[in-house]
């Protein structure tokens, strides 16, 4: 199962260019689409959900044998799919159960037996089971959430979307919901919306840096922060200090800790006294993207001419 999508475009009607020819190639197992507010992330996963239309490019599904059209065949997107989008409505009355039971019928698994299977499973494996007859109003942001994926997989989906899904949940609650999005299979498509680094750092084999409508960089986590191996230093400034820092080092993330900043910056050189060269992380590698100073990876076409001339 793989999702091939190219050169992709979205405007809307008040001219913001959403998304600006967007290609990646998705194969199985969870792929992180990371990106600030207004990247064009709900944008991307909205129009392979069929729930909109794209301007231009296209999306292609392959599953063995079979090619499937994203955006000109979406009945047969929509009976692999499972989506999971930023805001869902839940019938606060309705108890999980009940309502899980009914949207197993909506997509069709008439038989009752087998729905009752599928309902009592996924209850369980969300860790709903205790609280399957609570009334949905009564449940936590990381119990909606949870009974949001319940109900993304209730179809048995082969490409699953799920956007921003742990905006709000407490720490606990992300862990436990990260597990779940782990388990799901491996031969299945799981297509995860963030901006929380940590949501993919360790979560997703490979991921995509999404900014103002266009990918800034696409790999593995590890591959992705190595391209600053050597580069990354840390330091400790006042906060008053900090614009004047600014002006002179390439600051590329602030962390306030012990009421001190720390500070990570890029350097082409070596930094001295008071600068301690520090791993990079990917979280380093995305501000660094999102500034537009990430280095080109090693094998790159540019590095090897920069190399040439020098
Ligand atoms: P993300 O999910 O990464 O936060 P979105 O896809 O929601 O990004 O938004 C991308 C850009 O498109 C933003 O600038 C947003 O304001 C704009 N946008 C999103 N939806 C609409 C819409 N329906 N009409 C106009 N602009 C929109």
């Amino acid at each position: 199962m793989e999702l091939h999508i190219t050169g992709l475009s979205k405007t809307y009607a008040n001219g913001v260019a959403a998304l600006s020819g967007v290609t990646l190639s998705i194969g199985h197992g969870l792929f992180g689409l990371l990106g600030p507010n207004g990247a064009g992330k709900s944008t991307l996963m909205r129009i392979l959900a069929t729930l909109q239309d794209a301007d231009c490019g296209s999306a292609r599904i392959r599953d063995g044998e079979r090619q499937i059209d994203v955006l000109n065949d979406k009945p047969a997107v929509r009976a692999l799919l499972g989506y999971l989008p930023q805001d869902f409505g839940l019938y606060p009355k309705m108890s999980a159960i009940k309502l899980l039971s009914h949207l197993a019928q909506l997509k069709g698994i008439d038989d009752r037996g087998e729905r009752r299977e599928r309902v009592e499973g996924l209850l369980q494996k969300t860790n709903l089971w205790s609280d399957r007859h609570r009334a949905l109003g009564t449940f936590s942001g990381g119990m909606r959430q949870r009974f949001g994926i319940a109900q993304a997989l209730i179809a048995n989906p082969r490409l699953i979307i799920v956007d921003e899904p742990t905006a709000g949940l407490d720490p606990e609650e992300r862990v436990r919901f990260h597990n779940l999005l782990a388990e799901v299979g491996e031969d299945v498509v799981v297509l995860l919306s963030t901006h929380i680094v940590a949501d993919v750092a360790e979560l997703c084999p490979r991921l995509a840096v999404l900014n103002m409508g266009r990918v800034l960089v696409e790999g593995a986590p590890v591959a992705i922060a190595a391209r600053l191996f050597g580069r990354v230093y840390a330091t400790s400034v006042a906060r008053n200090d900090l614009q004047q820092f600014a002006l002179r080092y390439r600051v590329i993330s602030t962390r306030l800790r012990a009421g001190r900043t720390v500070v990570h910056v890029i350097s082409e050189v070596p930094l001295g006294e008071g600068f301690e060269a520090v791993e990079p992380t990917l979280e380093d590698a995305y501000f660094a993207a999102i500034a537009g100073v990430l280095p080109a990876p090693p094998d790159d076409p540019a590095n090897a001419a920069a190399a040439a001339q020098d």
